[in-house]
Order: structure tokens, then sequence, then C-alpha cells
């Protein structure tokens, strides 16, 4: 389960983050994740493993465009061929090399935060 692993992984970090920041505890924490354009794993495939793993979190996600870099000096968006469930091909749109992917093909944490819980 590609998901679950991810979802795990998420979850680690972010307790590590939390720790490393000095909250009290991991109640509450509120998370924005970064689903990269070109991640093969959807926020919406995410979530529900998420909110298994930590129910009292809350989840928002923030998609980050893709970036690559070609060695023929292209740099911007690739040309996706591909899309489909933990499968991306791409290639550059000036040369049809494979591009180094820079940014957006990966799942990250960009913040953690704590919020109060309703009394
Ligand atoms: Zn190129």
């Amino acid at each position: 389960m590609h998901e679950a692993s991810i979802a795990k992984s998420i979850v680690n970090t972010v307790e590590t983050l939390a720790l490393k920041h000095g909250f009290q505890s991991f109640e509450n924490l509120e998370v924005l994740i970064g689903v990269g354009e070109l991640a093969g794993v959807t926020f919406e495939e995410l979530e529900p493993f998420l909110k298994r793993l930590k129910p009292g979190w809350v989840f928002k996600s923030k998609i980050i465009p893709a970036i690559c870099h070609c060695s023929c000096g292209f740099k911007g968006k690739p040309k996706v061929l591909l899309k489909a469930h933990d499968l991306v091909v791409y290639e550059c749109p000036e040369c049809g090399a494979i591009p180094e992917l820079k940014q957006g093909g990966d799942v990250t944490i960009l913040s953690i935060g704590q919020f109060s819980p309703q009394a």
C-alpha cells in the first residue's frame, strides 16, 4: 500500500518537526502538505490514511507545480506523457530527453501548527 506508507512517513516527519519546534504535545496539529503535480499520489488518496493514523489532526494541501531542468538548457514545466496511479512519465518539451525534476515530484510538509481545541 503506497499511500499508507507515505501517510505514515508524513506523520513521522510531522512528529519529528513538532518536537524540534518545541510543541508540548502531538494533539491538535494542523499540517499543510505540498503535493507535487507529478507525485503519483493525490491528497484525496492520502487523506483517508492520514485521518486513520491521526483522527485529531487537520490536514490541508497545496498543489506544487512541476518544474524541471533539462541538459538542453530548458527550465520549466515538463511535458507529461502519462499520468496514472503511481506512475508519471514526462519529458523535456524542447528536446524530448528526460529532464531532472526540481520541484513537484514528491509529497512534502510545508508547515505545521497547533490549534486550540474547542472546549
Ligand atoms: Zn531538453
